[in-house]
């Protein structure tokens, strides 16, 4: 039912070309995340399968049907924005109860949809009908503001808005749920909450939903799966720990985690790479020809008390020690290449200082090849 297709999704804004061929394939229930940095068409993608802009070229299919003539109040889509998008000016029953108001307006007639406009307007929402009442109440309830209903929307704090805004787009029981950047606005305390709240009600609805987010943290520990968008295109759509370990692109790498990227200079007779002076053997490898960059993950990398007589082993300087709590980060200057290393900190680990000499490891099993 609540599947979503966009083949080629061709979106310009004048001579703009805000997305340049977007294909997505989402498995109805699944909770699926588009990330890319600000400005790489997340709105829009959006936008364009919720019906609220016009594409230029491509077909978006929901639940199996092409909607691309299908307009926005009957797409079966329930929307949040990053701006929550909420009347100022009504309280919070009324807010939620409002979607529910405006589908019925768009399924009357002229006269009938005037008339209650009219009397939404007037802010009376007329009586809410018993089952009007009991919906939207049972809604509040489950985002846990039943007993704010008839307070103004502003004097709610960020969370409790963002959560009436979700109320709102659940209340019409959409197929699909497209989530703009719905946490950007709260505090940081606030947002690993809600990414909790809005993970466990997909989960419990099993809605089918995009949630867009430019925070890889974000995207990694709440979907399913990840599509990394740059310049109106995709660049790469995998499970988190897939796109983590097996990045396609040096950009992919860099934007879901910090990373040590070196170009893969092999040399004639042995397999490997390069790092200025340093070599770091890949026997697993049949040839590292063919890859243009090798990706390290700071973790990936170990510090040794002592030199042994083993392969991939590097010395170097620390140029900046930080310490973060659980873990401490090292940038390290080995022969005027710089490489980042990440170790877990427990009590008694030692901490090198800026300055010092250390001891690299870097396991061919860390080394990615892109
Ligand atoms: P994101 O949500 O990833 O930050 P958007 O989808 O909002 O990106 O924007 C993608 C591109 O389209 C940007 O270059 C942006 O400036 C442009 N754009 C977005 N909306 C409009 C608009 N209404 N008119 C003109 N250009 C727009
Ligand atoms: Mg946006």
């Amino acid at each position: 039912m609540g599947s979503i297709t966009v083949n080629n999704l061709v979106k310009y804004y004048d001579d703009v070309e805000a997305l340049k061929g977007v294909d997505l394939n989402i498995e109805e229930g699944e909770f699926y995340a588009l990330l890319g940095p600000s400005g790489c068409g997340k709105t829009t993608t959006m936008r364009c399968i919720a019906g609220f802009e016009d594409m230029t070229d491509g077909e978006i299919y929901i639940g199996g049907e092409l909607v691309n003539q299908v307009p926005a109040n009957r797409r079966d889509c329930g929307m949040v924005f990053q701006s929550y998008a909420l009347f100022p000016h009504y309280n919070v029953f009324e807010n939620v109860a409002y979607s529910l108001t405006i589908r019925d307006l768009y399924g009357s007639s002229p006269g009938q949809r005037i008339k209650s406009f009219a009397r939404l307007m007037s802010r009376r929402l007329g009586k809410p009908t018993d089952a009007i009442y009991k919906k939207v109440m049972s809604i509040l309830e489950y985002v846990e503001l039943d007993h704010f209903a008839d307070r103004g929307v502003s004097e709610l704090s960020g969370g409790q808005q963002q959560r009436v805004a979700l109320a709102r787009a659940l209340v019409m029981e959409p197929s699909v749920l497209l989530l703009d950047e719905p946490l950007s606005n709260l505090d940081k305390k606030l947002r690993n909450t809600m990414r909790a709240t809005i993970r466990r009600m997909q989960q419990e609805l099993g809605i089918t939903t995009i949630f867009v987010t430019h925070d890889q943290e974000e995207a990694m520990s709440m979907a399913d799966r990840i599509a990394v968008m740059k310049d109106g295109e995709i660049i790469q759509e995998a499970s988190p720990t897939e796109l983590y370990s097996k990045p396609k692109t040096p950009f992919v790498a860099d934007f879901v985690g910090s990373s040590n990227i070196y170009k893969a200079d092999s040399t004639q007779d042995e397999k490997g790479i390069k790092i200025n002076d340093n070599f770091i053997l890949l026997t697993r490898y049949s040839s590292t020809k063919s890859s243009e960059r090798a990706l390290i993950r700071p973790e990936g990398i170990e510090i040794l008390k002592e030199k042994n007589d083993g392969d991939n082993i590097v010395e170097g300087q620390v140029t900046m020690s930080t310490y973060f709590g659980p873990l401490i980060r090292y940038d390290v200057d080995i022969g005027g290449v710089g490489i980042t290393v990440e170790e877990d900190y427990t009590t008694g680990t030692p901490i090198y200082e800026e300055g010092d000499n250390i001891i690299l490891y870097i396991p061919e099993e860390r080394v990615v090849l892109i």
